[in-house]
């Protein structure tokens, strides 16, 4: 079920799934919550599937966007989403919340998302945890592109949730998909090149089968690690 609808009592025992994305600039063709788009079509499907066993958070569709410096962002620091993100795990452990899982659409936050992990799985408590299941870096052979930013797995992920959202159009005067080196470790998107796409081996190829193959395996994965989770905390409950 969702959050924001379930009562104080329906909450207790669930396991938590919160989508998380950025606000930024994915290229001339795509929208600015494209990462967060993504992560909440992933997080609802296995939603439906486990609507008595998990609570769907609020998207975050804000994230952490430094690397987009030089190009339209808007950006969380590191340290505030780092606290920002302790108090929302805090909270939900307090409230009765079993586990944690944060489903993430984009890269910048990975960084965060582990130090936030590490903090509260480390702490000897058995059965609350903190998971993170990341769409960062998947489906290369997929794809035949490495797609950093805004190239082919995002363009045909977003064409297969809704094609409107996808300016085709505004790809054609895209002619150079160069990437200078330290893109993400020392420099900006915006030094990478012109365009703002890191789609490494290619040109940005928009195939709705394949975006929707990407997404499915997504939702597939994401419900084989809730389920096990639930199998952790039955054990973990027996035991407490
Ligand atoms: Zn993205």
């Amino acid at each position: 079920m969702k959050l924001i609808e379930a009562t104080r009592e329906e909450i207790r025992g669930k396991i938590g799934l919160m989508p998380i994305g950025s606000i930024e600039q994915h290229g001339p063709h795509l929208p600015l919550g494209t990462d967060g788009i993504i992560a909440e079509w992933i997080a609802q499907r296995v939603e439906e599937k486990f609507r008595d066993k998990v609570l769907l958070y609020p998207t975050l569709y804000y994230g952490c966007s430094k690397e987009h410096y030089g190009f339209p962002h808007l950006s969380i620091g590191y340290i505030n989403m780092f606290n920002f993100l302790m108090d929302i795990v805090t909270t939900s452990k307090n409230a009765g919340v079993s586990s944690l899982v944060i489903v993430n659409g984009h890269g910048g936050n990975e960084s965060v998302l582990d130090l936030v992990r590490r903090e509260t799985n480390m702490n000897g408590d058995k059965c609350f945890k903190v998971h993170v299941f990341s769409m960062v870096g998947r489906d290369r052979e997929l794809f035949n592109v490495i797609d950093m930013h805004a190239g082919s797995a995002e363009t045909s992920r977003i064409y297969a949730i809704n094609k409107e959202l996808v300016r085709k159009e505004n790809l054609e005067s895209v002619d150079d998909y160069t990437v200078n080196e330290g893109v993400f470790k020392t420099i900006p998107i915006s030094e990478a090149n012109k365009y703002g796409i890191i789609n490494i081996g290619g040109k940005v190829e928009i195939d709705e089968d394949k975006g929707r193959k990407s997404l499915e395996k997504a939702v597939d994965e994401l419900s084989i690690l809730v389920s096990k989770i639930i199998e952790e905390l039955k054990k973990c409950n027996n035991r407490a």
